[in-house]
This record gives C-alpha cells, structure tokens and sequence, in this order.
C-alpha cells in the first residue's frame, strides 16, 4: 500500500473486507445523490467561504428554509468566533511505513489551543472517540503543528449537538497502534465479506456472498 491511506478507506474495510475490495481494489464506485448529501455539500461550501472571511451575502440567500436553520446554528457555535488556521484541509502524517490523511473540515485556534471541525449534517459516529477520522486528523495536525494542544469537535448538525475529543498523550499512542493494526490486516490482501450491511450495501448487486 503505497498511497494516503484515508479514514473511509479505513471504515469500509472495517465494515466489509469485500467492499473494500470492490471500492478501492477494483475501483468501483457508486454515485451518491441524496438531500443529505446535497445539503451537506452547500453547508460545507458555505463554512468555509464564512470562515476565511470572504463575502457570504450572495450565497446565504441561496439557502433553503433547512438549510438556513442548519447553518444558524452552525455559525453560531463558539467555534467559528475562533481563529482561522485552515478549511478544507488536506493533511497526512506518516505512521510506520503508511501515509494517512483526509480533508479537515476546517482547523480553528483558540489561544494555544487547535480545535479540528467536522460538520455532520447527518449523525456524528456512534464511537467518535475512535473513528478513523478521529484517530487519522487528530495524529496529523499533532505531527504538524507539533503540540498534543488539539481538540476535535464533531458538530451534529442533525442532533443540534457537539462532541468534543481531547487528545493526551496515551490517546495519541493508542491512535497510533490502532492504525498499524488495521493496516497489517489490509496488507494481507484477504478481502472475506462481513455481511455488516448487506441490506443497504452499493455492490450488493454484484456481490455474491451477500446475505439477505
Ligand atoms: S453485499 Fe454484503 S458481503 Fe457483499 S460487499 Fe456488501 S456488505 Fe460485503
């Protein structure tokens, strides 16, 4: 494995070694068209321009009635009163032989203190503490700006809610270990199905061990 490893190509193995394989192996995609999806694109968009303090006044308009109320809410968290470091940020930090790395929603900074942002228009992950997310932007803007000084806050735009992870030192080394881990099993190159999601899995029409 020689490219950036992300944290979806991380969760999908979790979820299904097979569906793994058919995404990132054999490069299959499935296109996503949903609301959540849409809506999430525009908020995202909207964020970023508002946090780099470029002029929004065309674009809040656009919004529709939920949209707008999302975006209230949004803008209004003490975190976007914060400094602005970066948005739509792509980081990576190498871990053993292995490159890891993604897209922050956007890297804020309060005195000393980094806070890493992450909207959710649909639920935050149900163990945040350890999402590859998590684990993955954590250990790069703590390589990079060299300080255990990081938060990351998942923003439940769903939920109207925050969940706030600190980083410690014994945190950082469990990420660590945790991202080697899962990164040997990839490296063995066994891609057995896992029957996690069958029902609402993409490559369900190609897969033949799915179970209904
Ligand atoms: S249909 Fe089931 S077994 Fe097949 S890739 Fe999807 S989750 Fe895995």
């Amino acid at each position: 494995m020689s490219e950036i490893i992300s944290p979806n190509m991380l969760k999908t193995f979790e979820l299904c070694p097979k569906k793994y394989f058919f995404r990132y192996k054999k490069s299959l995609s499935v296109p996503v068209n949903n609301e959540i999806f849409k809506t999430g694109k525009n908020i995202h968009a909207l964020a970023s321009y508002y946090l780099k303090k470029e002029n929004i006044d065309n674009l809040e308009p656009a919004l529709n009635p939920k949209e707008k109320e999302i975006w209230n809410y949004l803008k209004n968290t003490k975190y976007f009163s914060y400094e602005t470091v970066h948005t739509e940020y792509n980081l990576a930090v190498k871990i053993g032989k292995h490159f890891f790395g993604g897209r922050l929603d956007a890297l804020v900074k309060d005195g000393e203190k980094y806070y890493i942002l992450d909207y959710k228009t649909g639920s935050a992950p149900k163990n945040s503490k350890y999402d590859f997310q998590t684990m993955i932007y954590m250990l790069a803007v703590r390589a990079f700006f060299k300080t255990d000084n990081i938060s990351f806050v998942y923003i439940d735009l769903k939920n109207r809610a925050e969940i706030v992870i600190d980083l410690t030192k014994d945190l950082a080394l469990e990420y660590e270990n945790k991202l080697s881990e899962i990164t040997k099993e990839i490296n063995k190159g066994i891609y057995p199905a896992k029957h996690t999601n069958c029902k609402t899995c993409e490559y369900r029409i190609i897969c033949y061990d799915k179970v209904d």
